[in-house]
């Protein structure tokens, strides 16, 4: 997805925070969001405001290292997150931060979630997993992170909530959406027995479609505003692609 006018991305933006807050994601402060800028710089939502309160002129401007160019507070302490997100994945435009209950429960539990994964569809969308970073401090080091997002669109972060990444506004909120349903899906699976994890040579061929779909850390770096779009991958059609290629 190619990069949008700043106008279009602060409007995205705070659509996507309001979306976010009404589903119950967030409390309080919680919850952040930034996007990448064609100047090579970024937006971001602004600290200690509620995500239902966000507008299209409260997102702050941030040059290449996050200091704050333009908007009237200060940044988010957790943008070092961002950043090592950014820096890591030329292929993304769009980190979501958020504390859906569910997932968020599997975070401070410490219980895996997705791993080993259990349905085929959402290791072409995230990965092979749902991997947990240790719980890291706000503002202390973002080695964790940075060692696993290369591979995955989603994690945990320890004690702490969810992270997901995208090309644009509606996939990192379906990202979102995702984790938070199948820790939903887990929890409920656990009570009749504990969730039956799919073949592993099933999930080395989702891994295949979800790279040749140009999906993950693989993906290409997004494009200037003058190259076209990318397509949208349609993962329910690589899915039974894999599976019927192999089977
Ligand atoms: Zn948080």
């Amino acid at each position: 997805m190619r990069l949008l006018p700043e106008e279009v991305l602060r409007r995205e933006a705070s659509q996507l925070c309001q979306r976010v807050h009404a589903r119950g994601w967030v409390a309080n402060h919680d919850g952040n969001v930034s996007i990448r800028l064609e100047s090579g710089g970024f937006l971001a939502s602004p600290t200690a405001v509620s995500k239902a309160d966000v507008s299209p002129e409260s997102l702050l401007v941030l040059d290449t290292e996050g200091k704050v160019l333009s908007g009237g507070r200060k940044v988010f302490s957790e943008f070092a997150l961002h950043l090592a997100v950014f820096r890591a994945r030329p292929d993304v435009s769009w980190v979501l931060h958020a504390h859906p209950p569910t997932a968020t429960g599997f975070a401070v539990s410490g219980e895996a979630l997705f791993d080993p994964p259990f349905m085929a569809e959402p290791v072409v969308s995230l990965g092979a997993c749902v991997p947990t970073v240790a719980y890291a401090a706000p503002g202390s080091s973002t080695a964790g992170l940075e060692s696993v997002i290369a591979d995955v669109d989603a994690v945990l972060l320890g004690n702490h909530g969810v992270l997901t990444v995208g090309s644009d506004a509606e996939t990192a909120y379906l990202r979102m959406e995702l984790v938070e349903h199948l820790a939903r899906i887990q929890l409920v699976a656990r009570q009749l027995g504990g969730p039956r994890p799919i073949p592993t040579e099933d999930v080395e061929k989702l891994l295949e479609a979800r790279k040749k779909a140009g999906l993950g850390g693989g993906a290409r770096p997004i494009p200037s505003a003058a190259a076209p779009p990318a397509p949208v991958a349609d993962v329910a059609a690589l899915v039974q692609e894999a599976l019927r290629r192999y089977r």
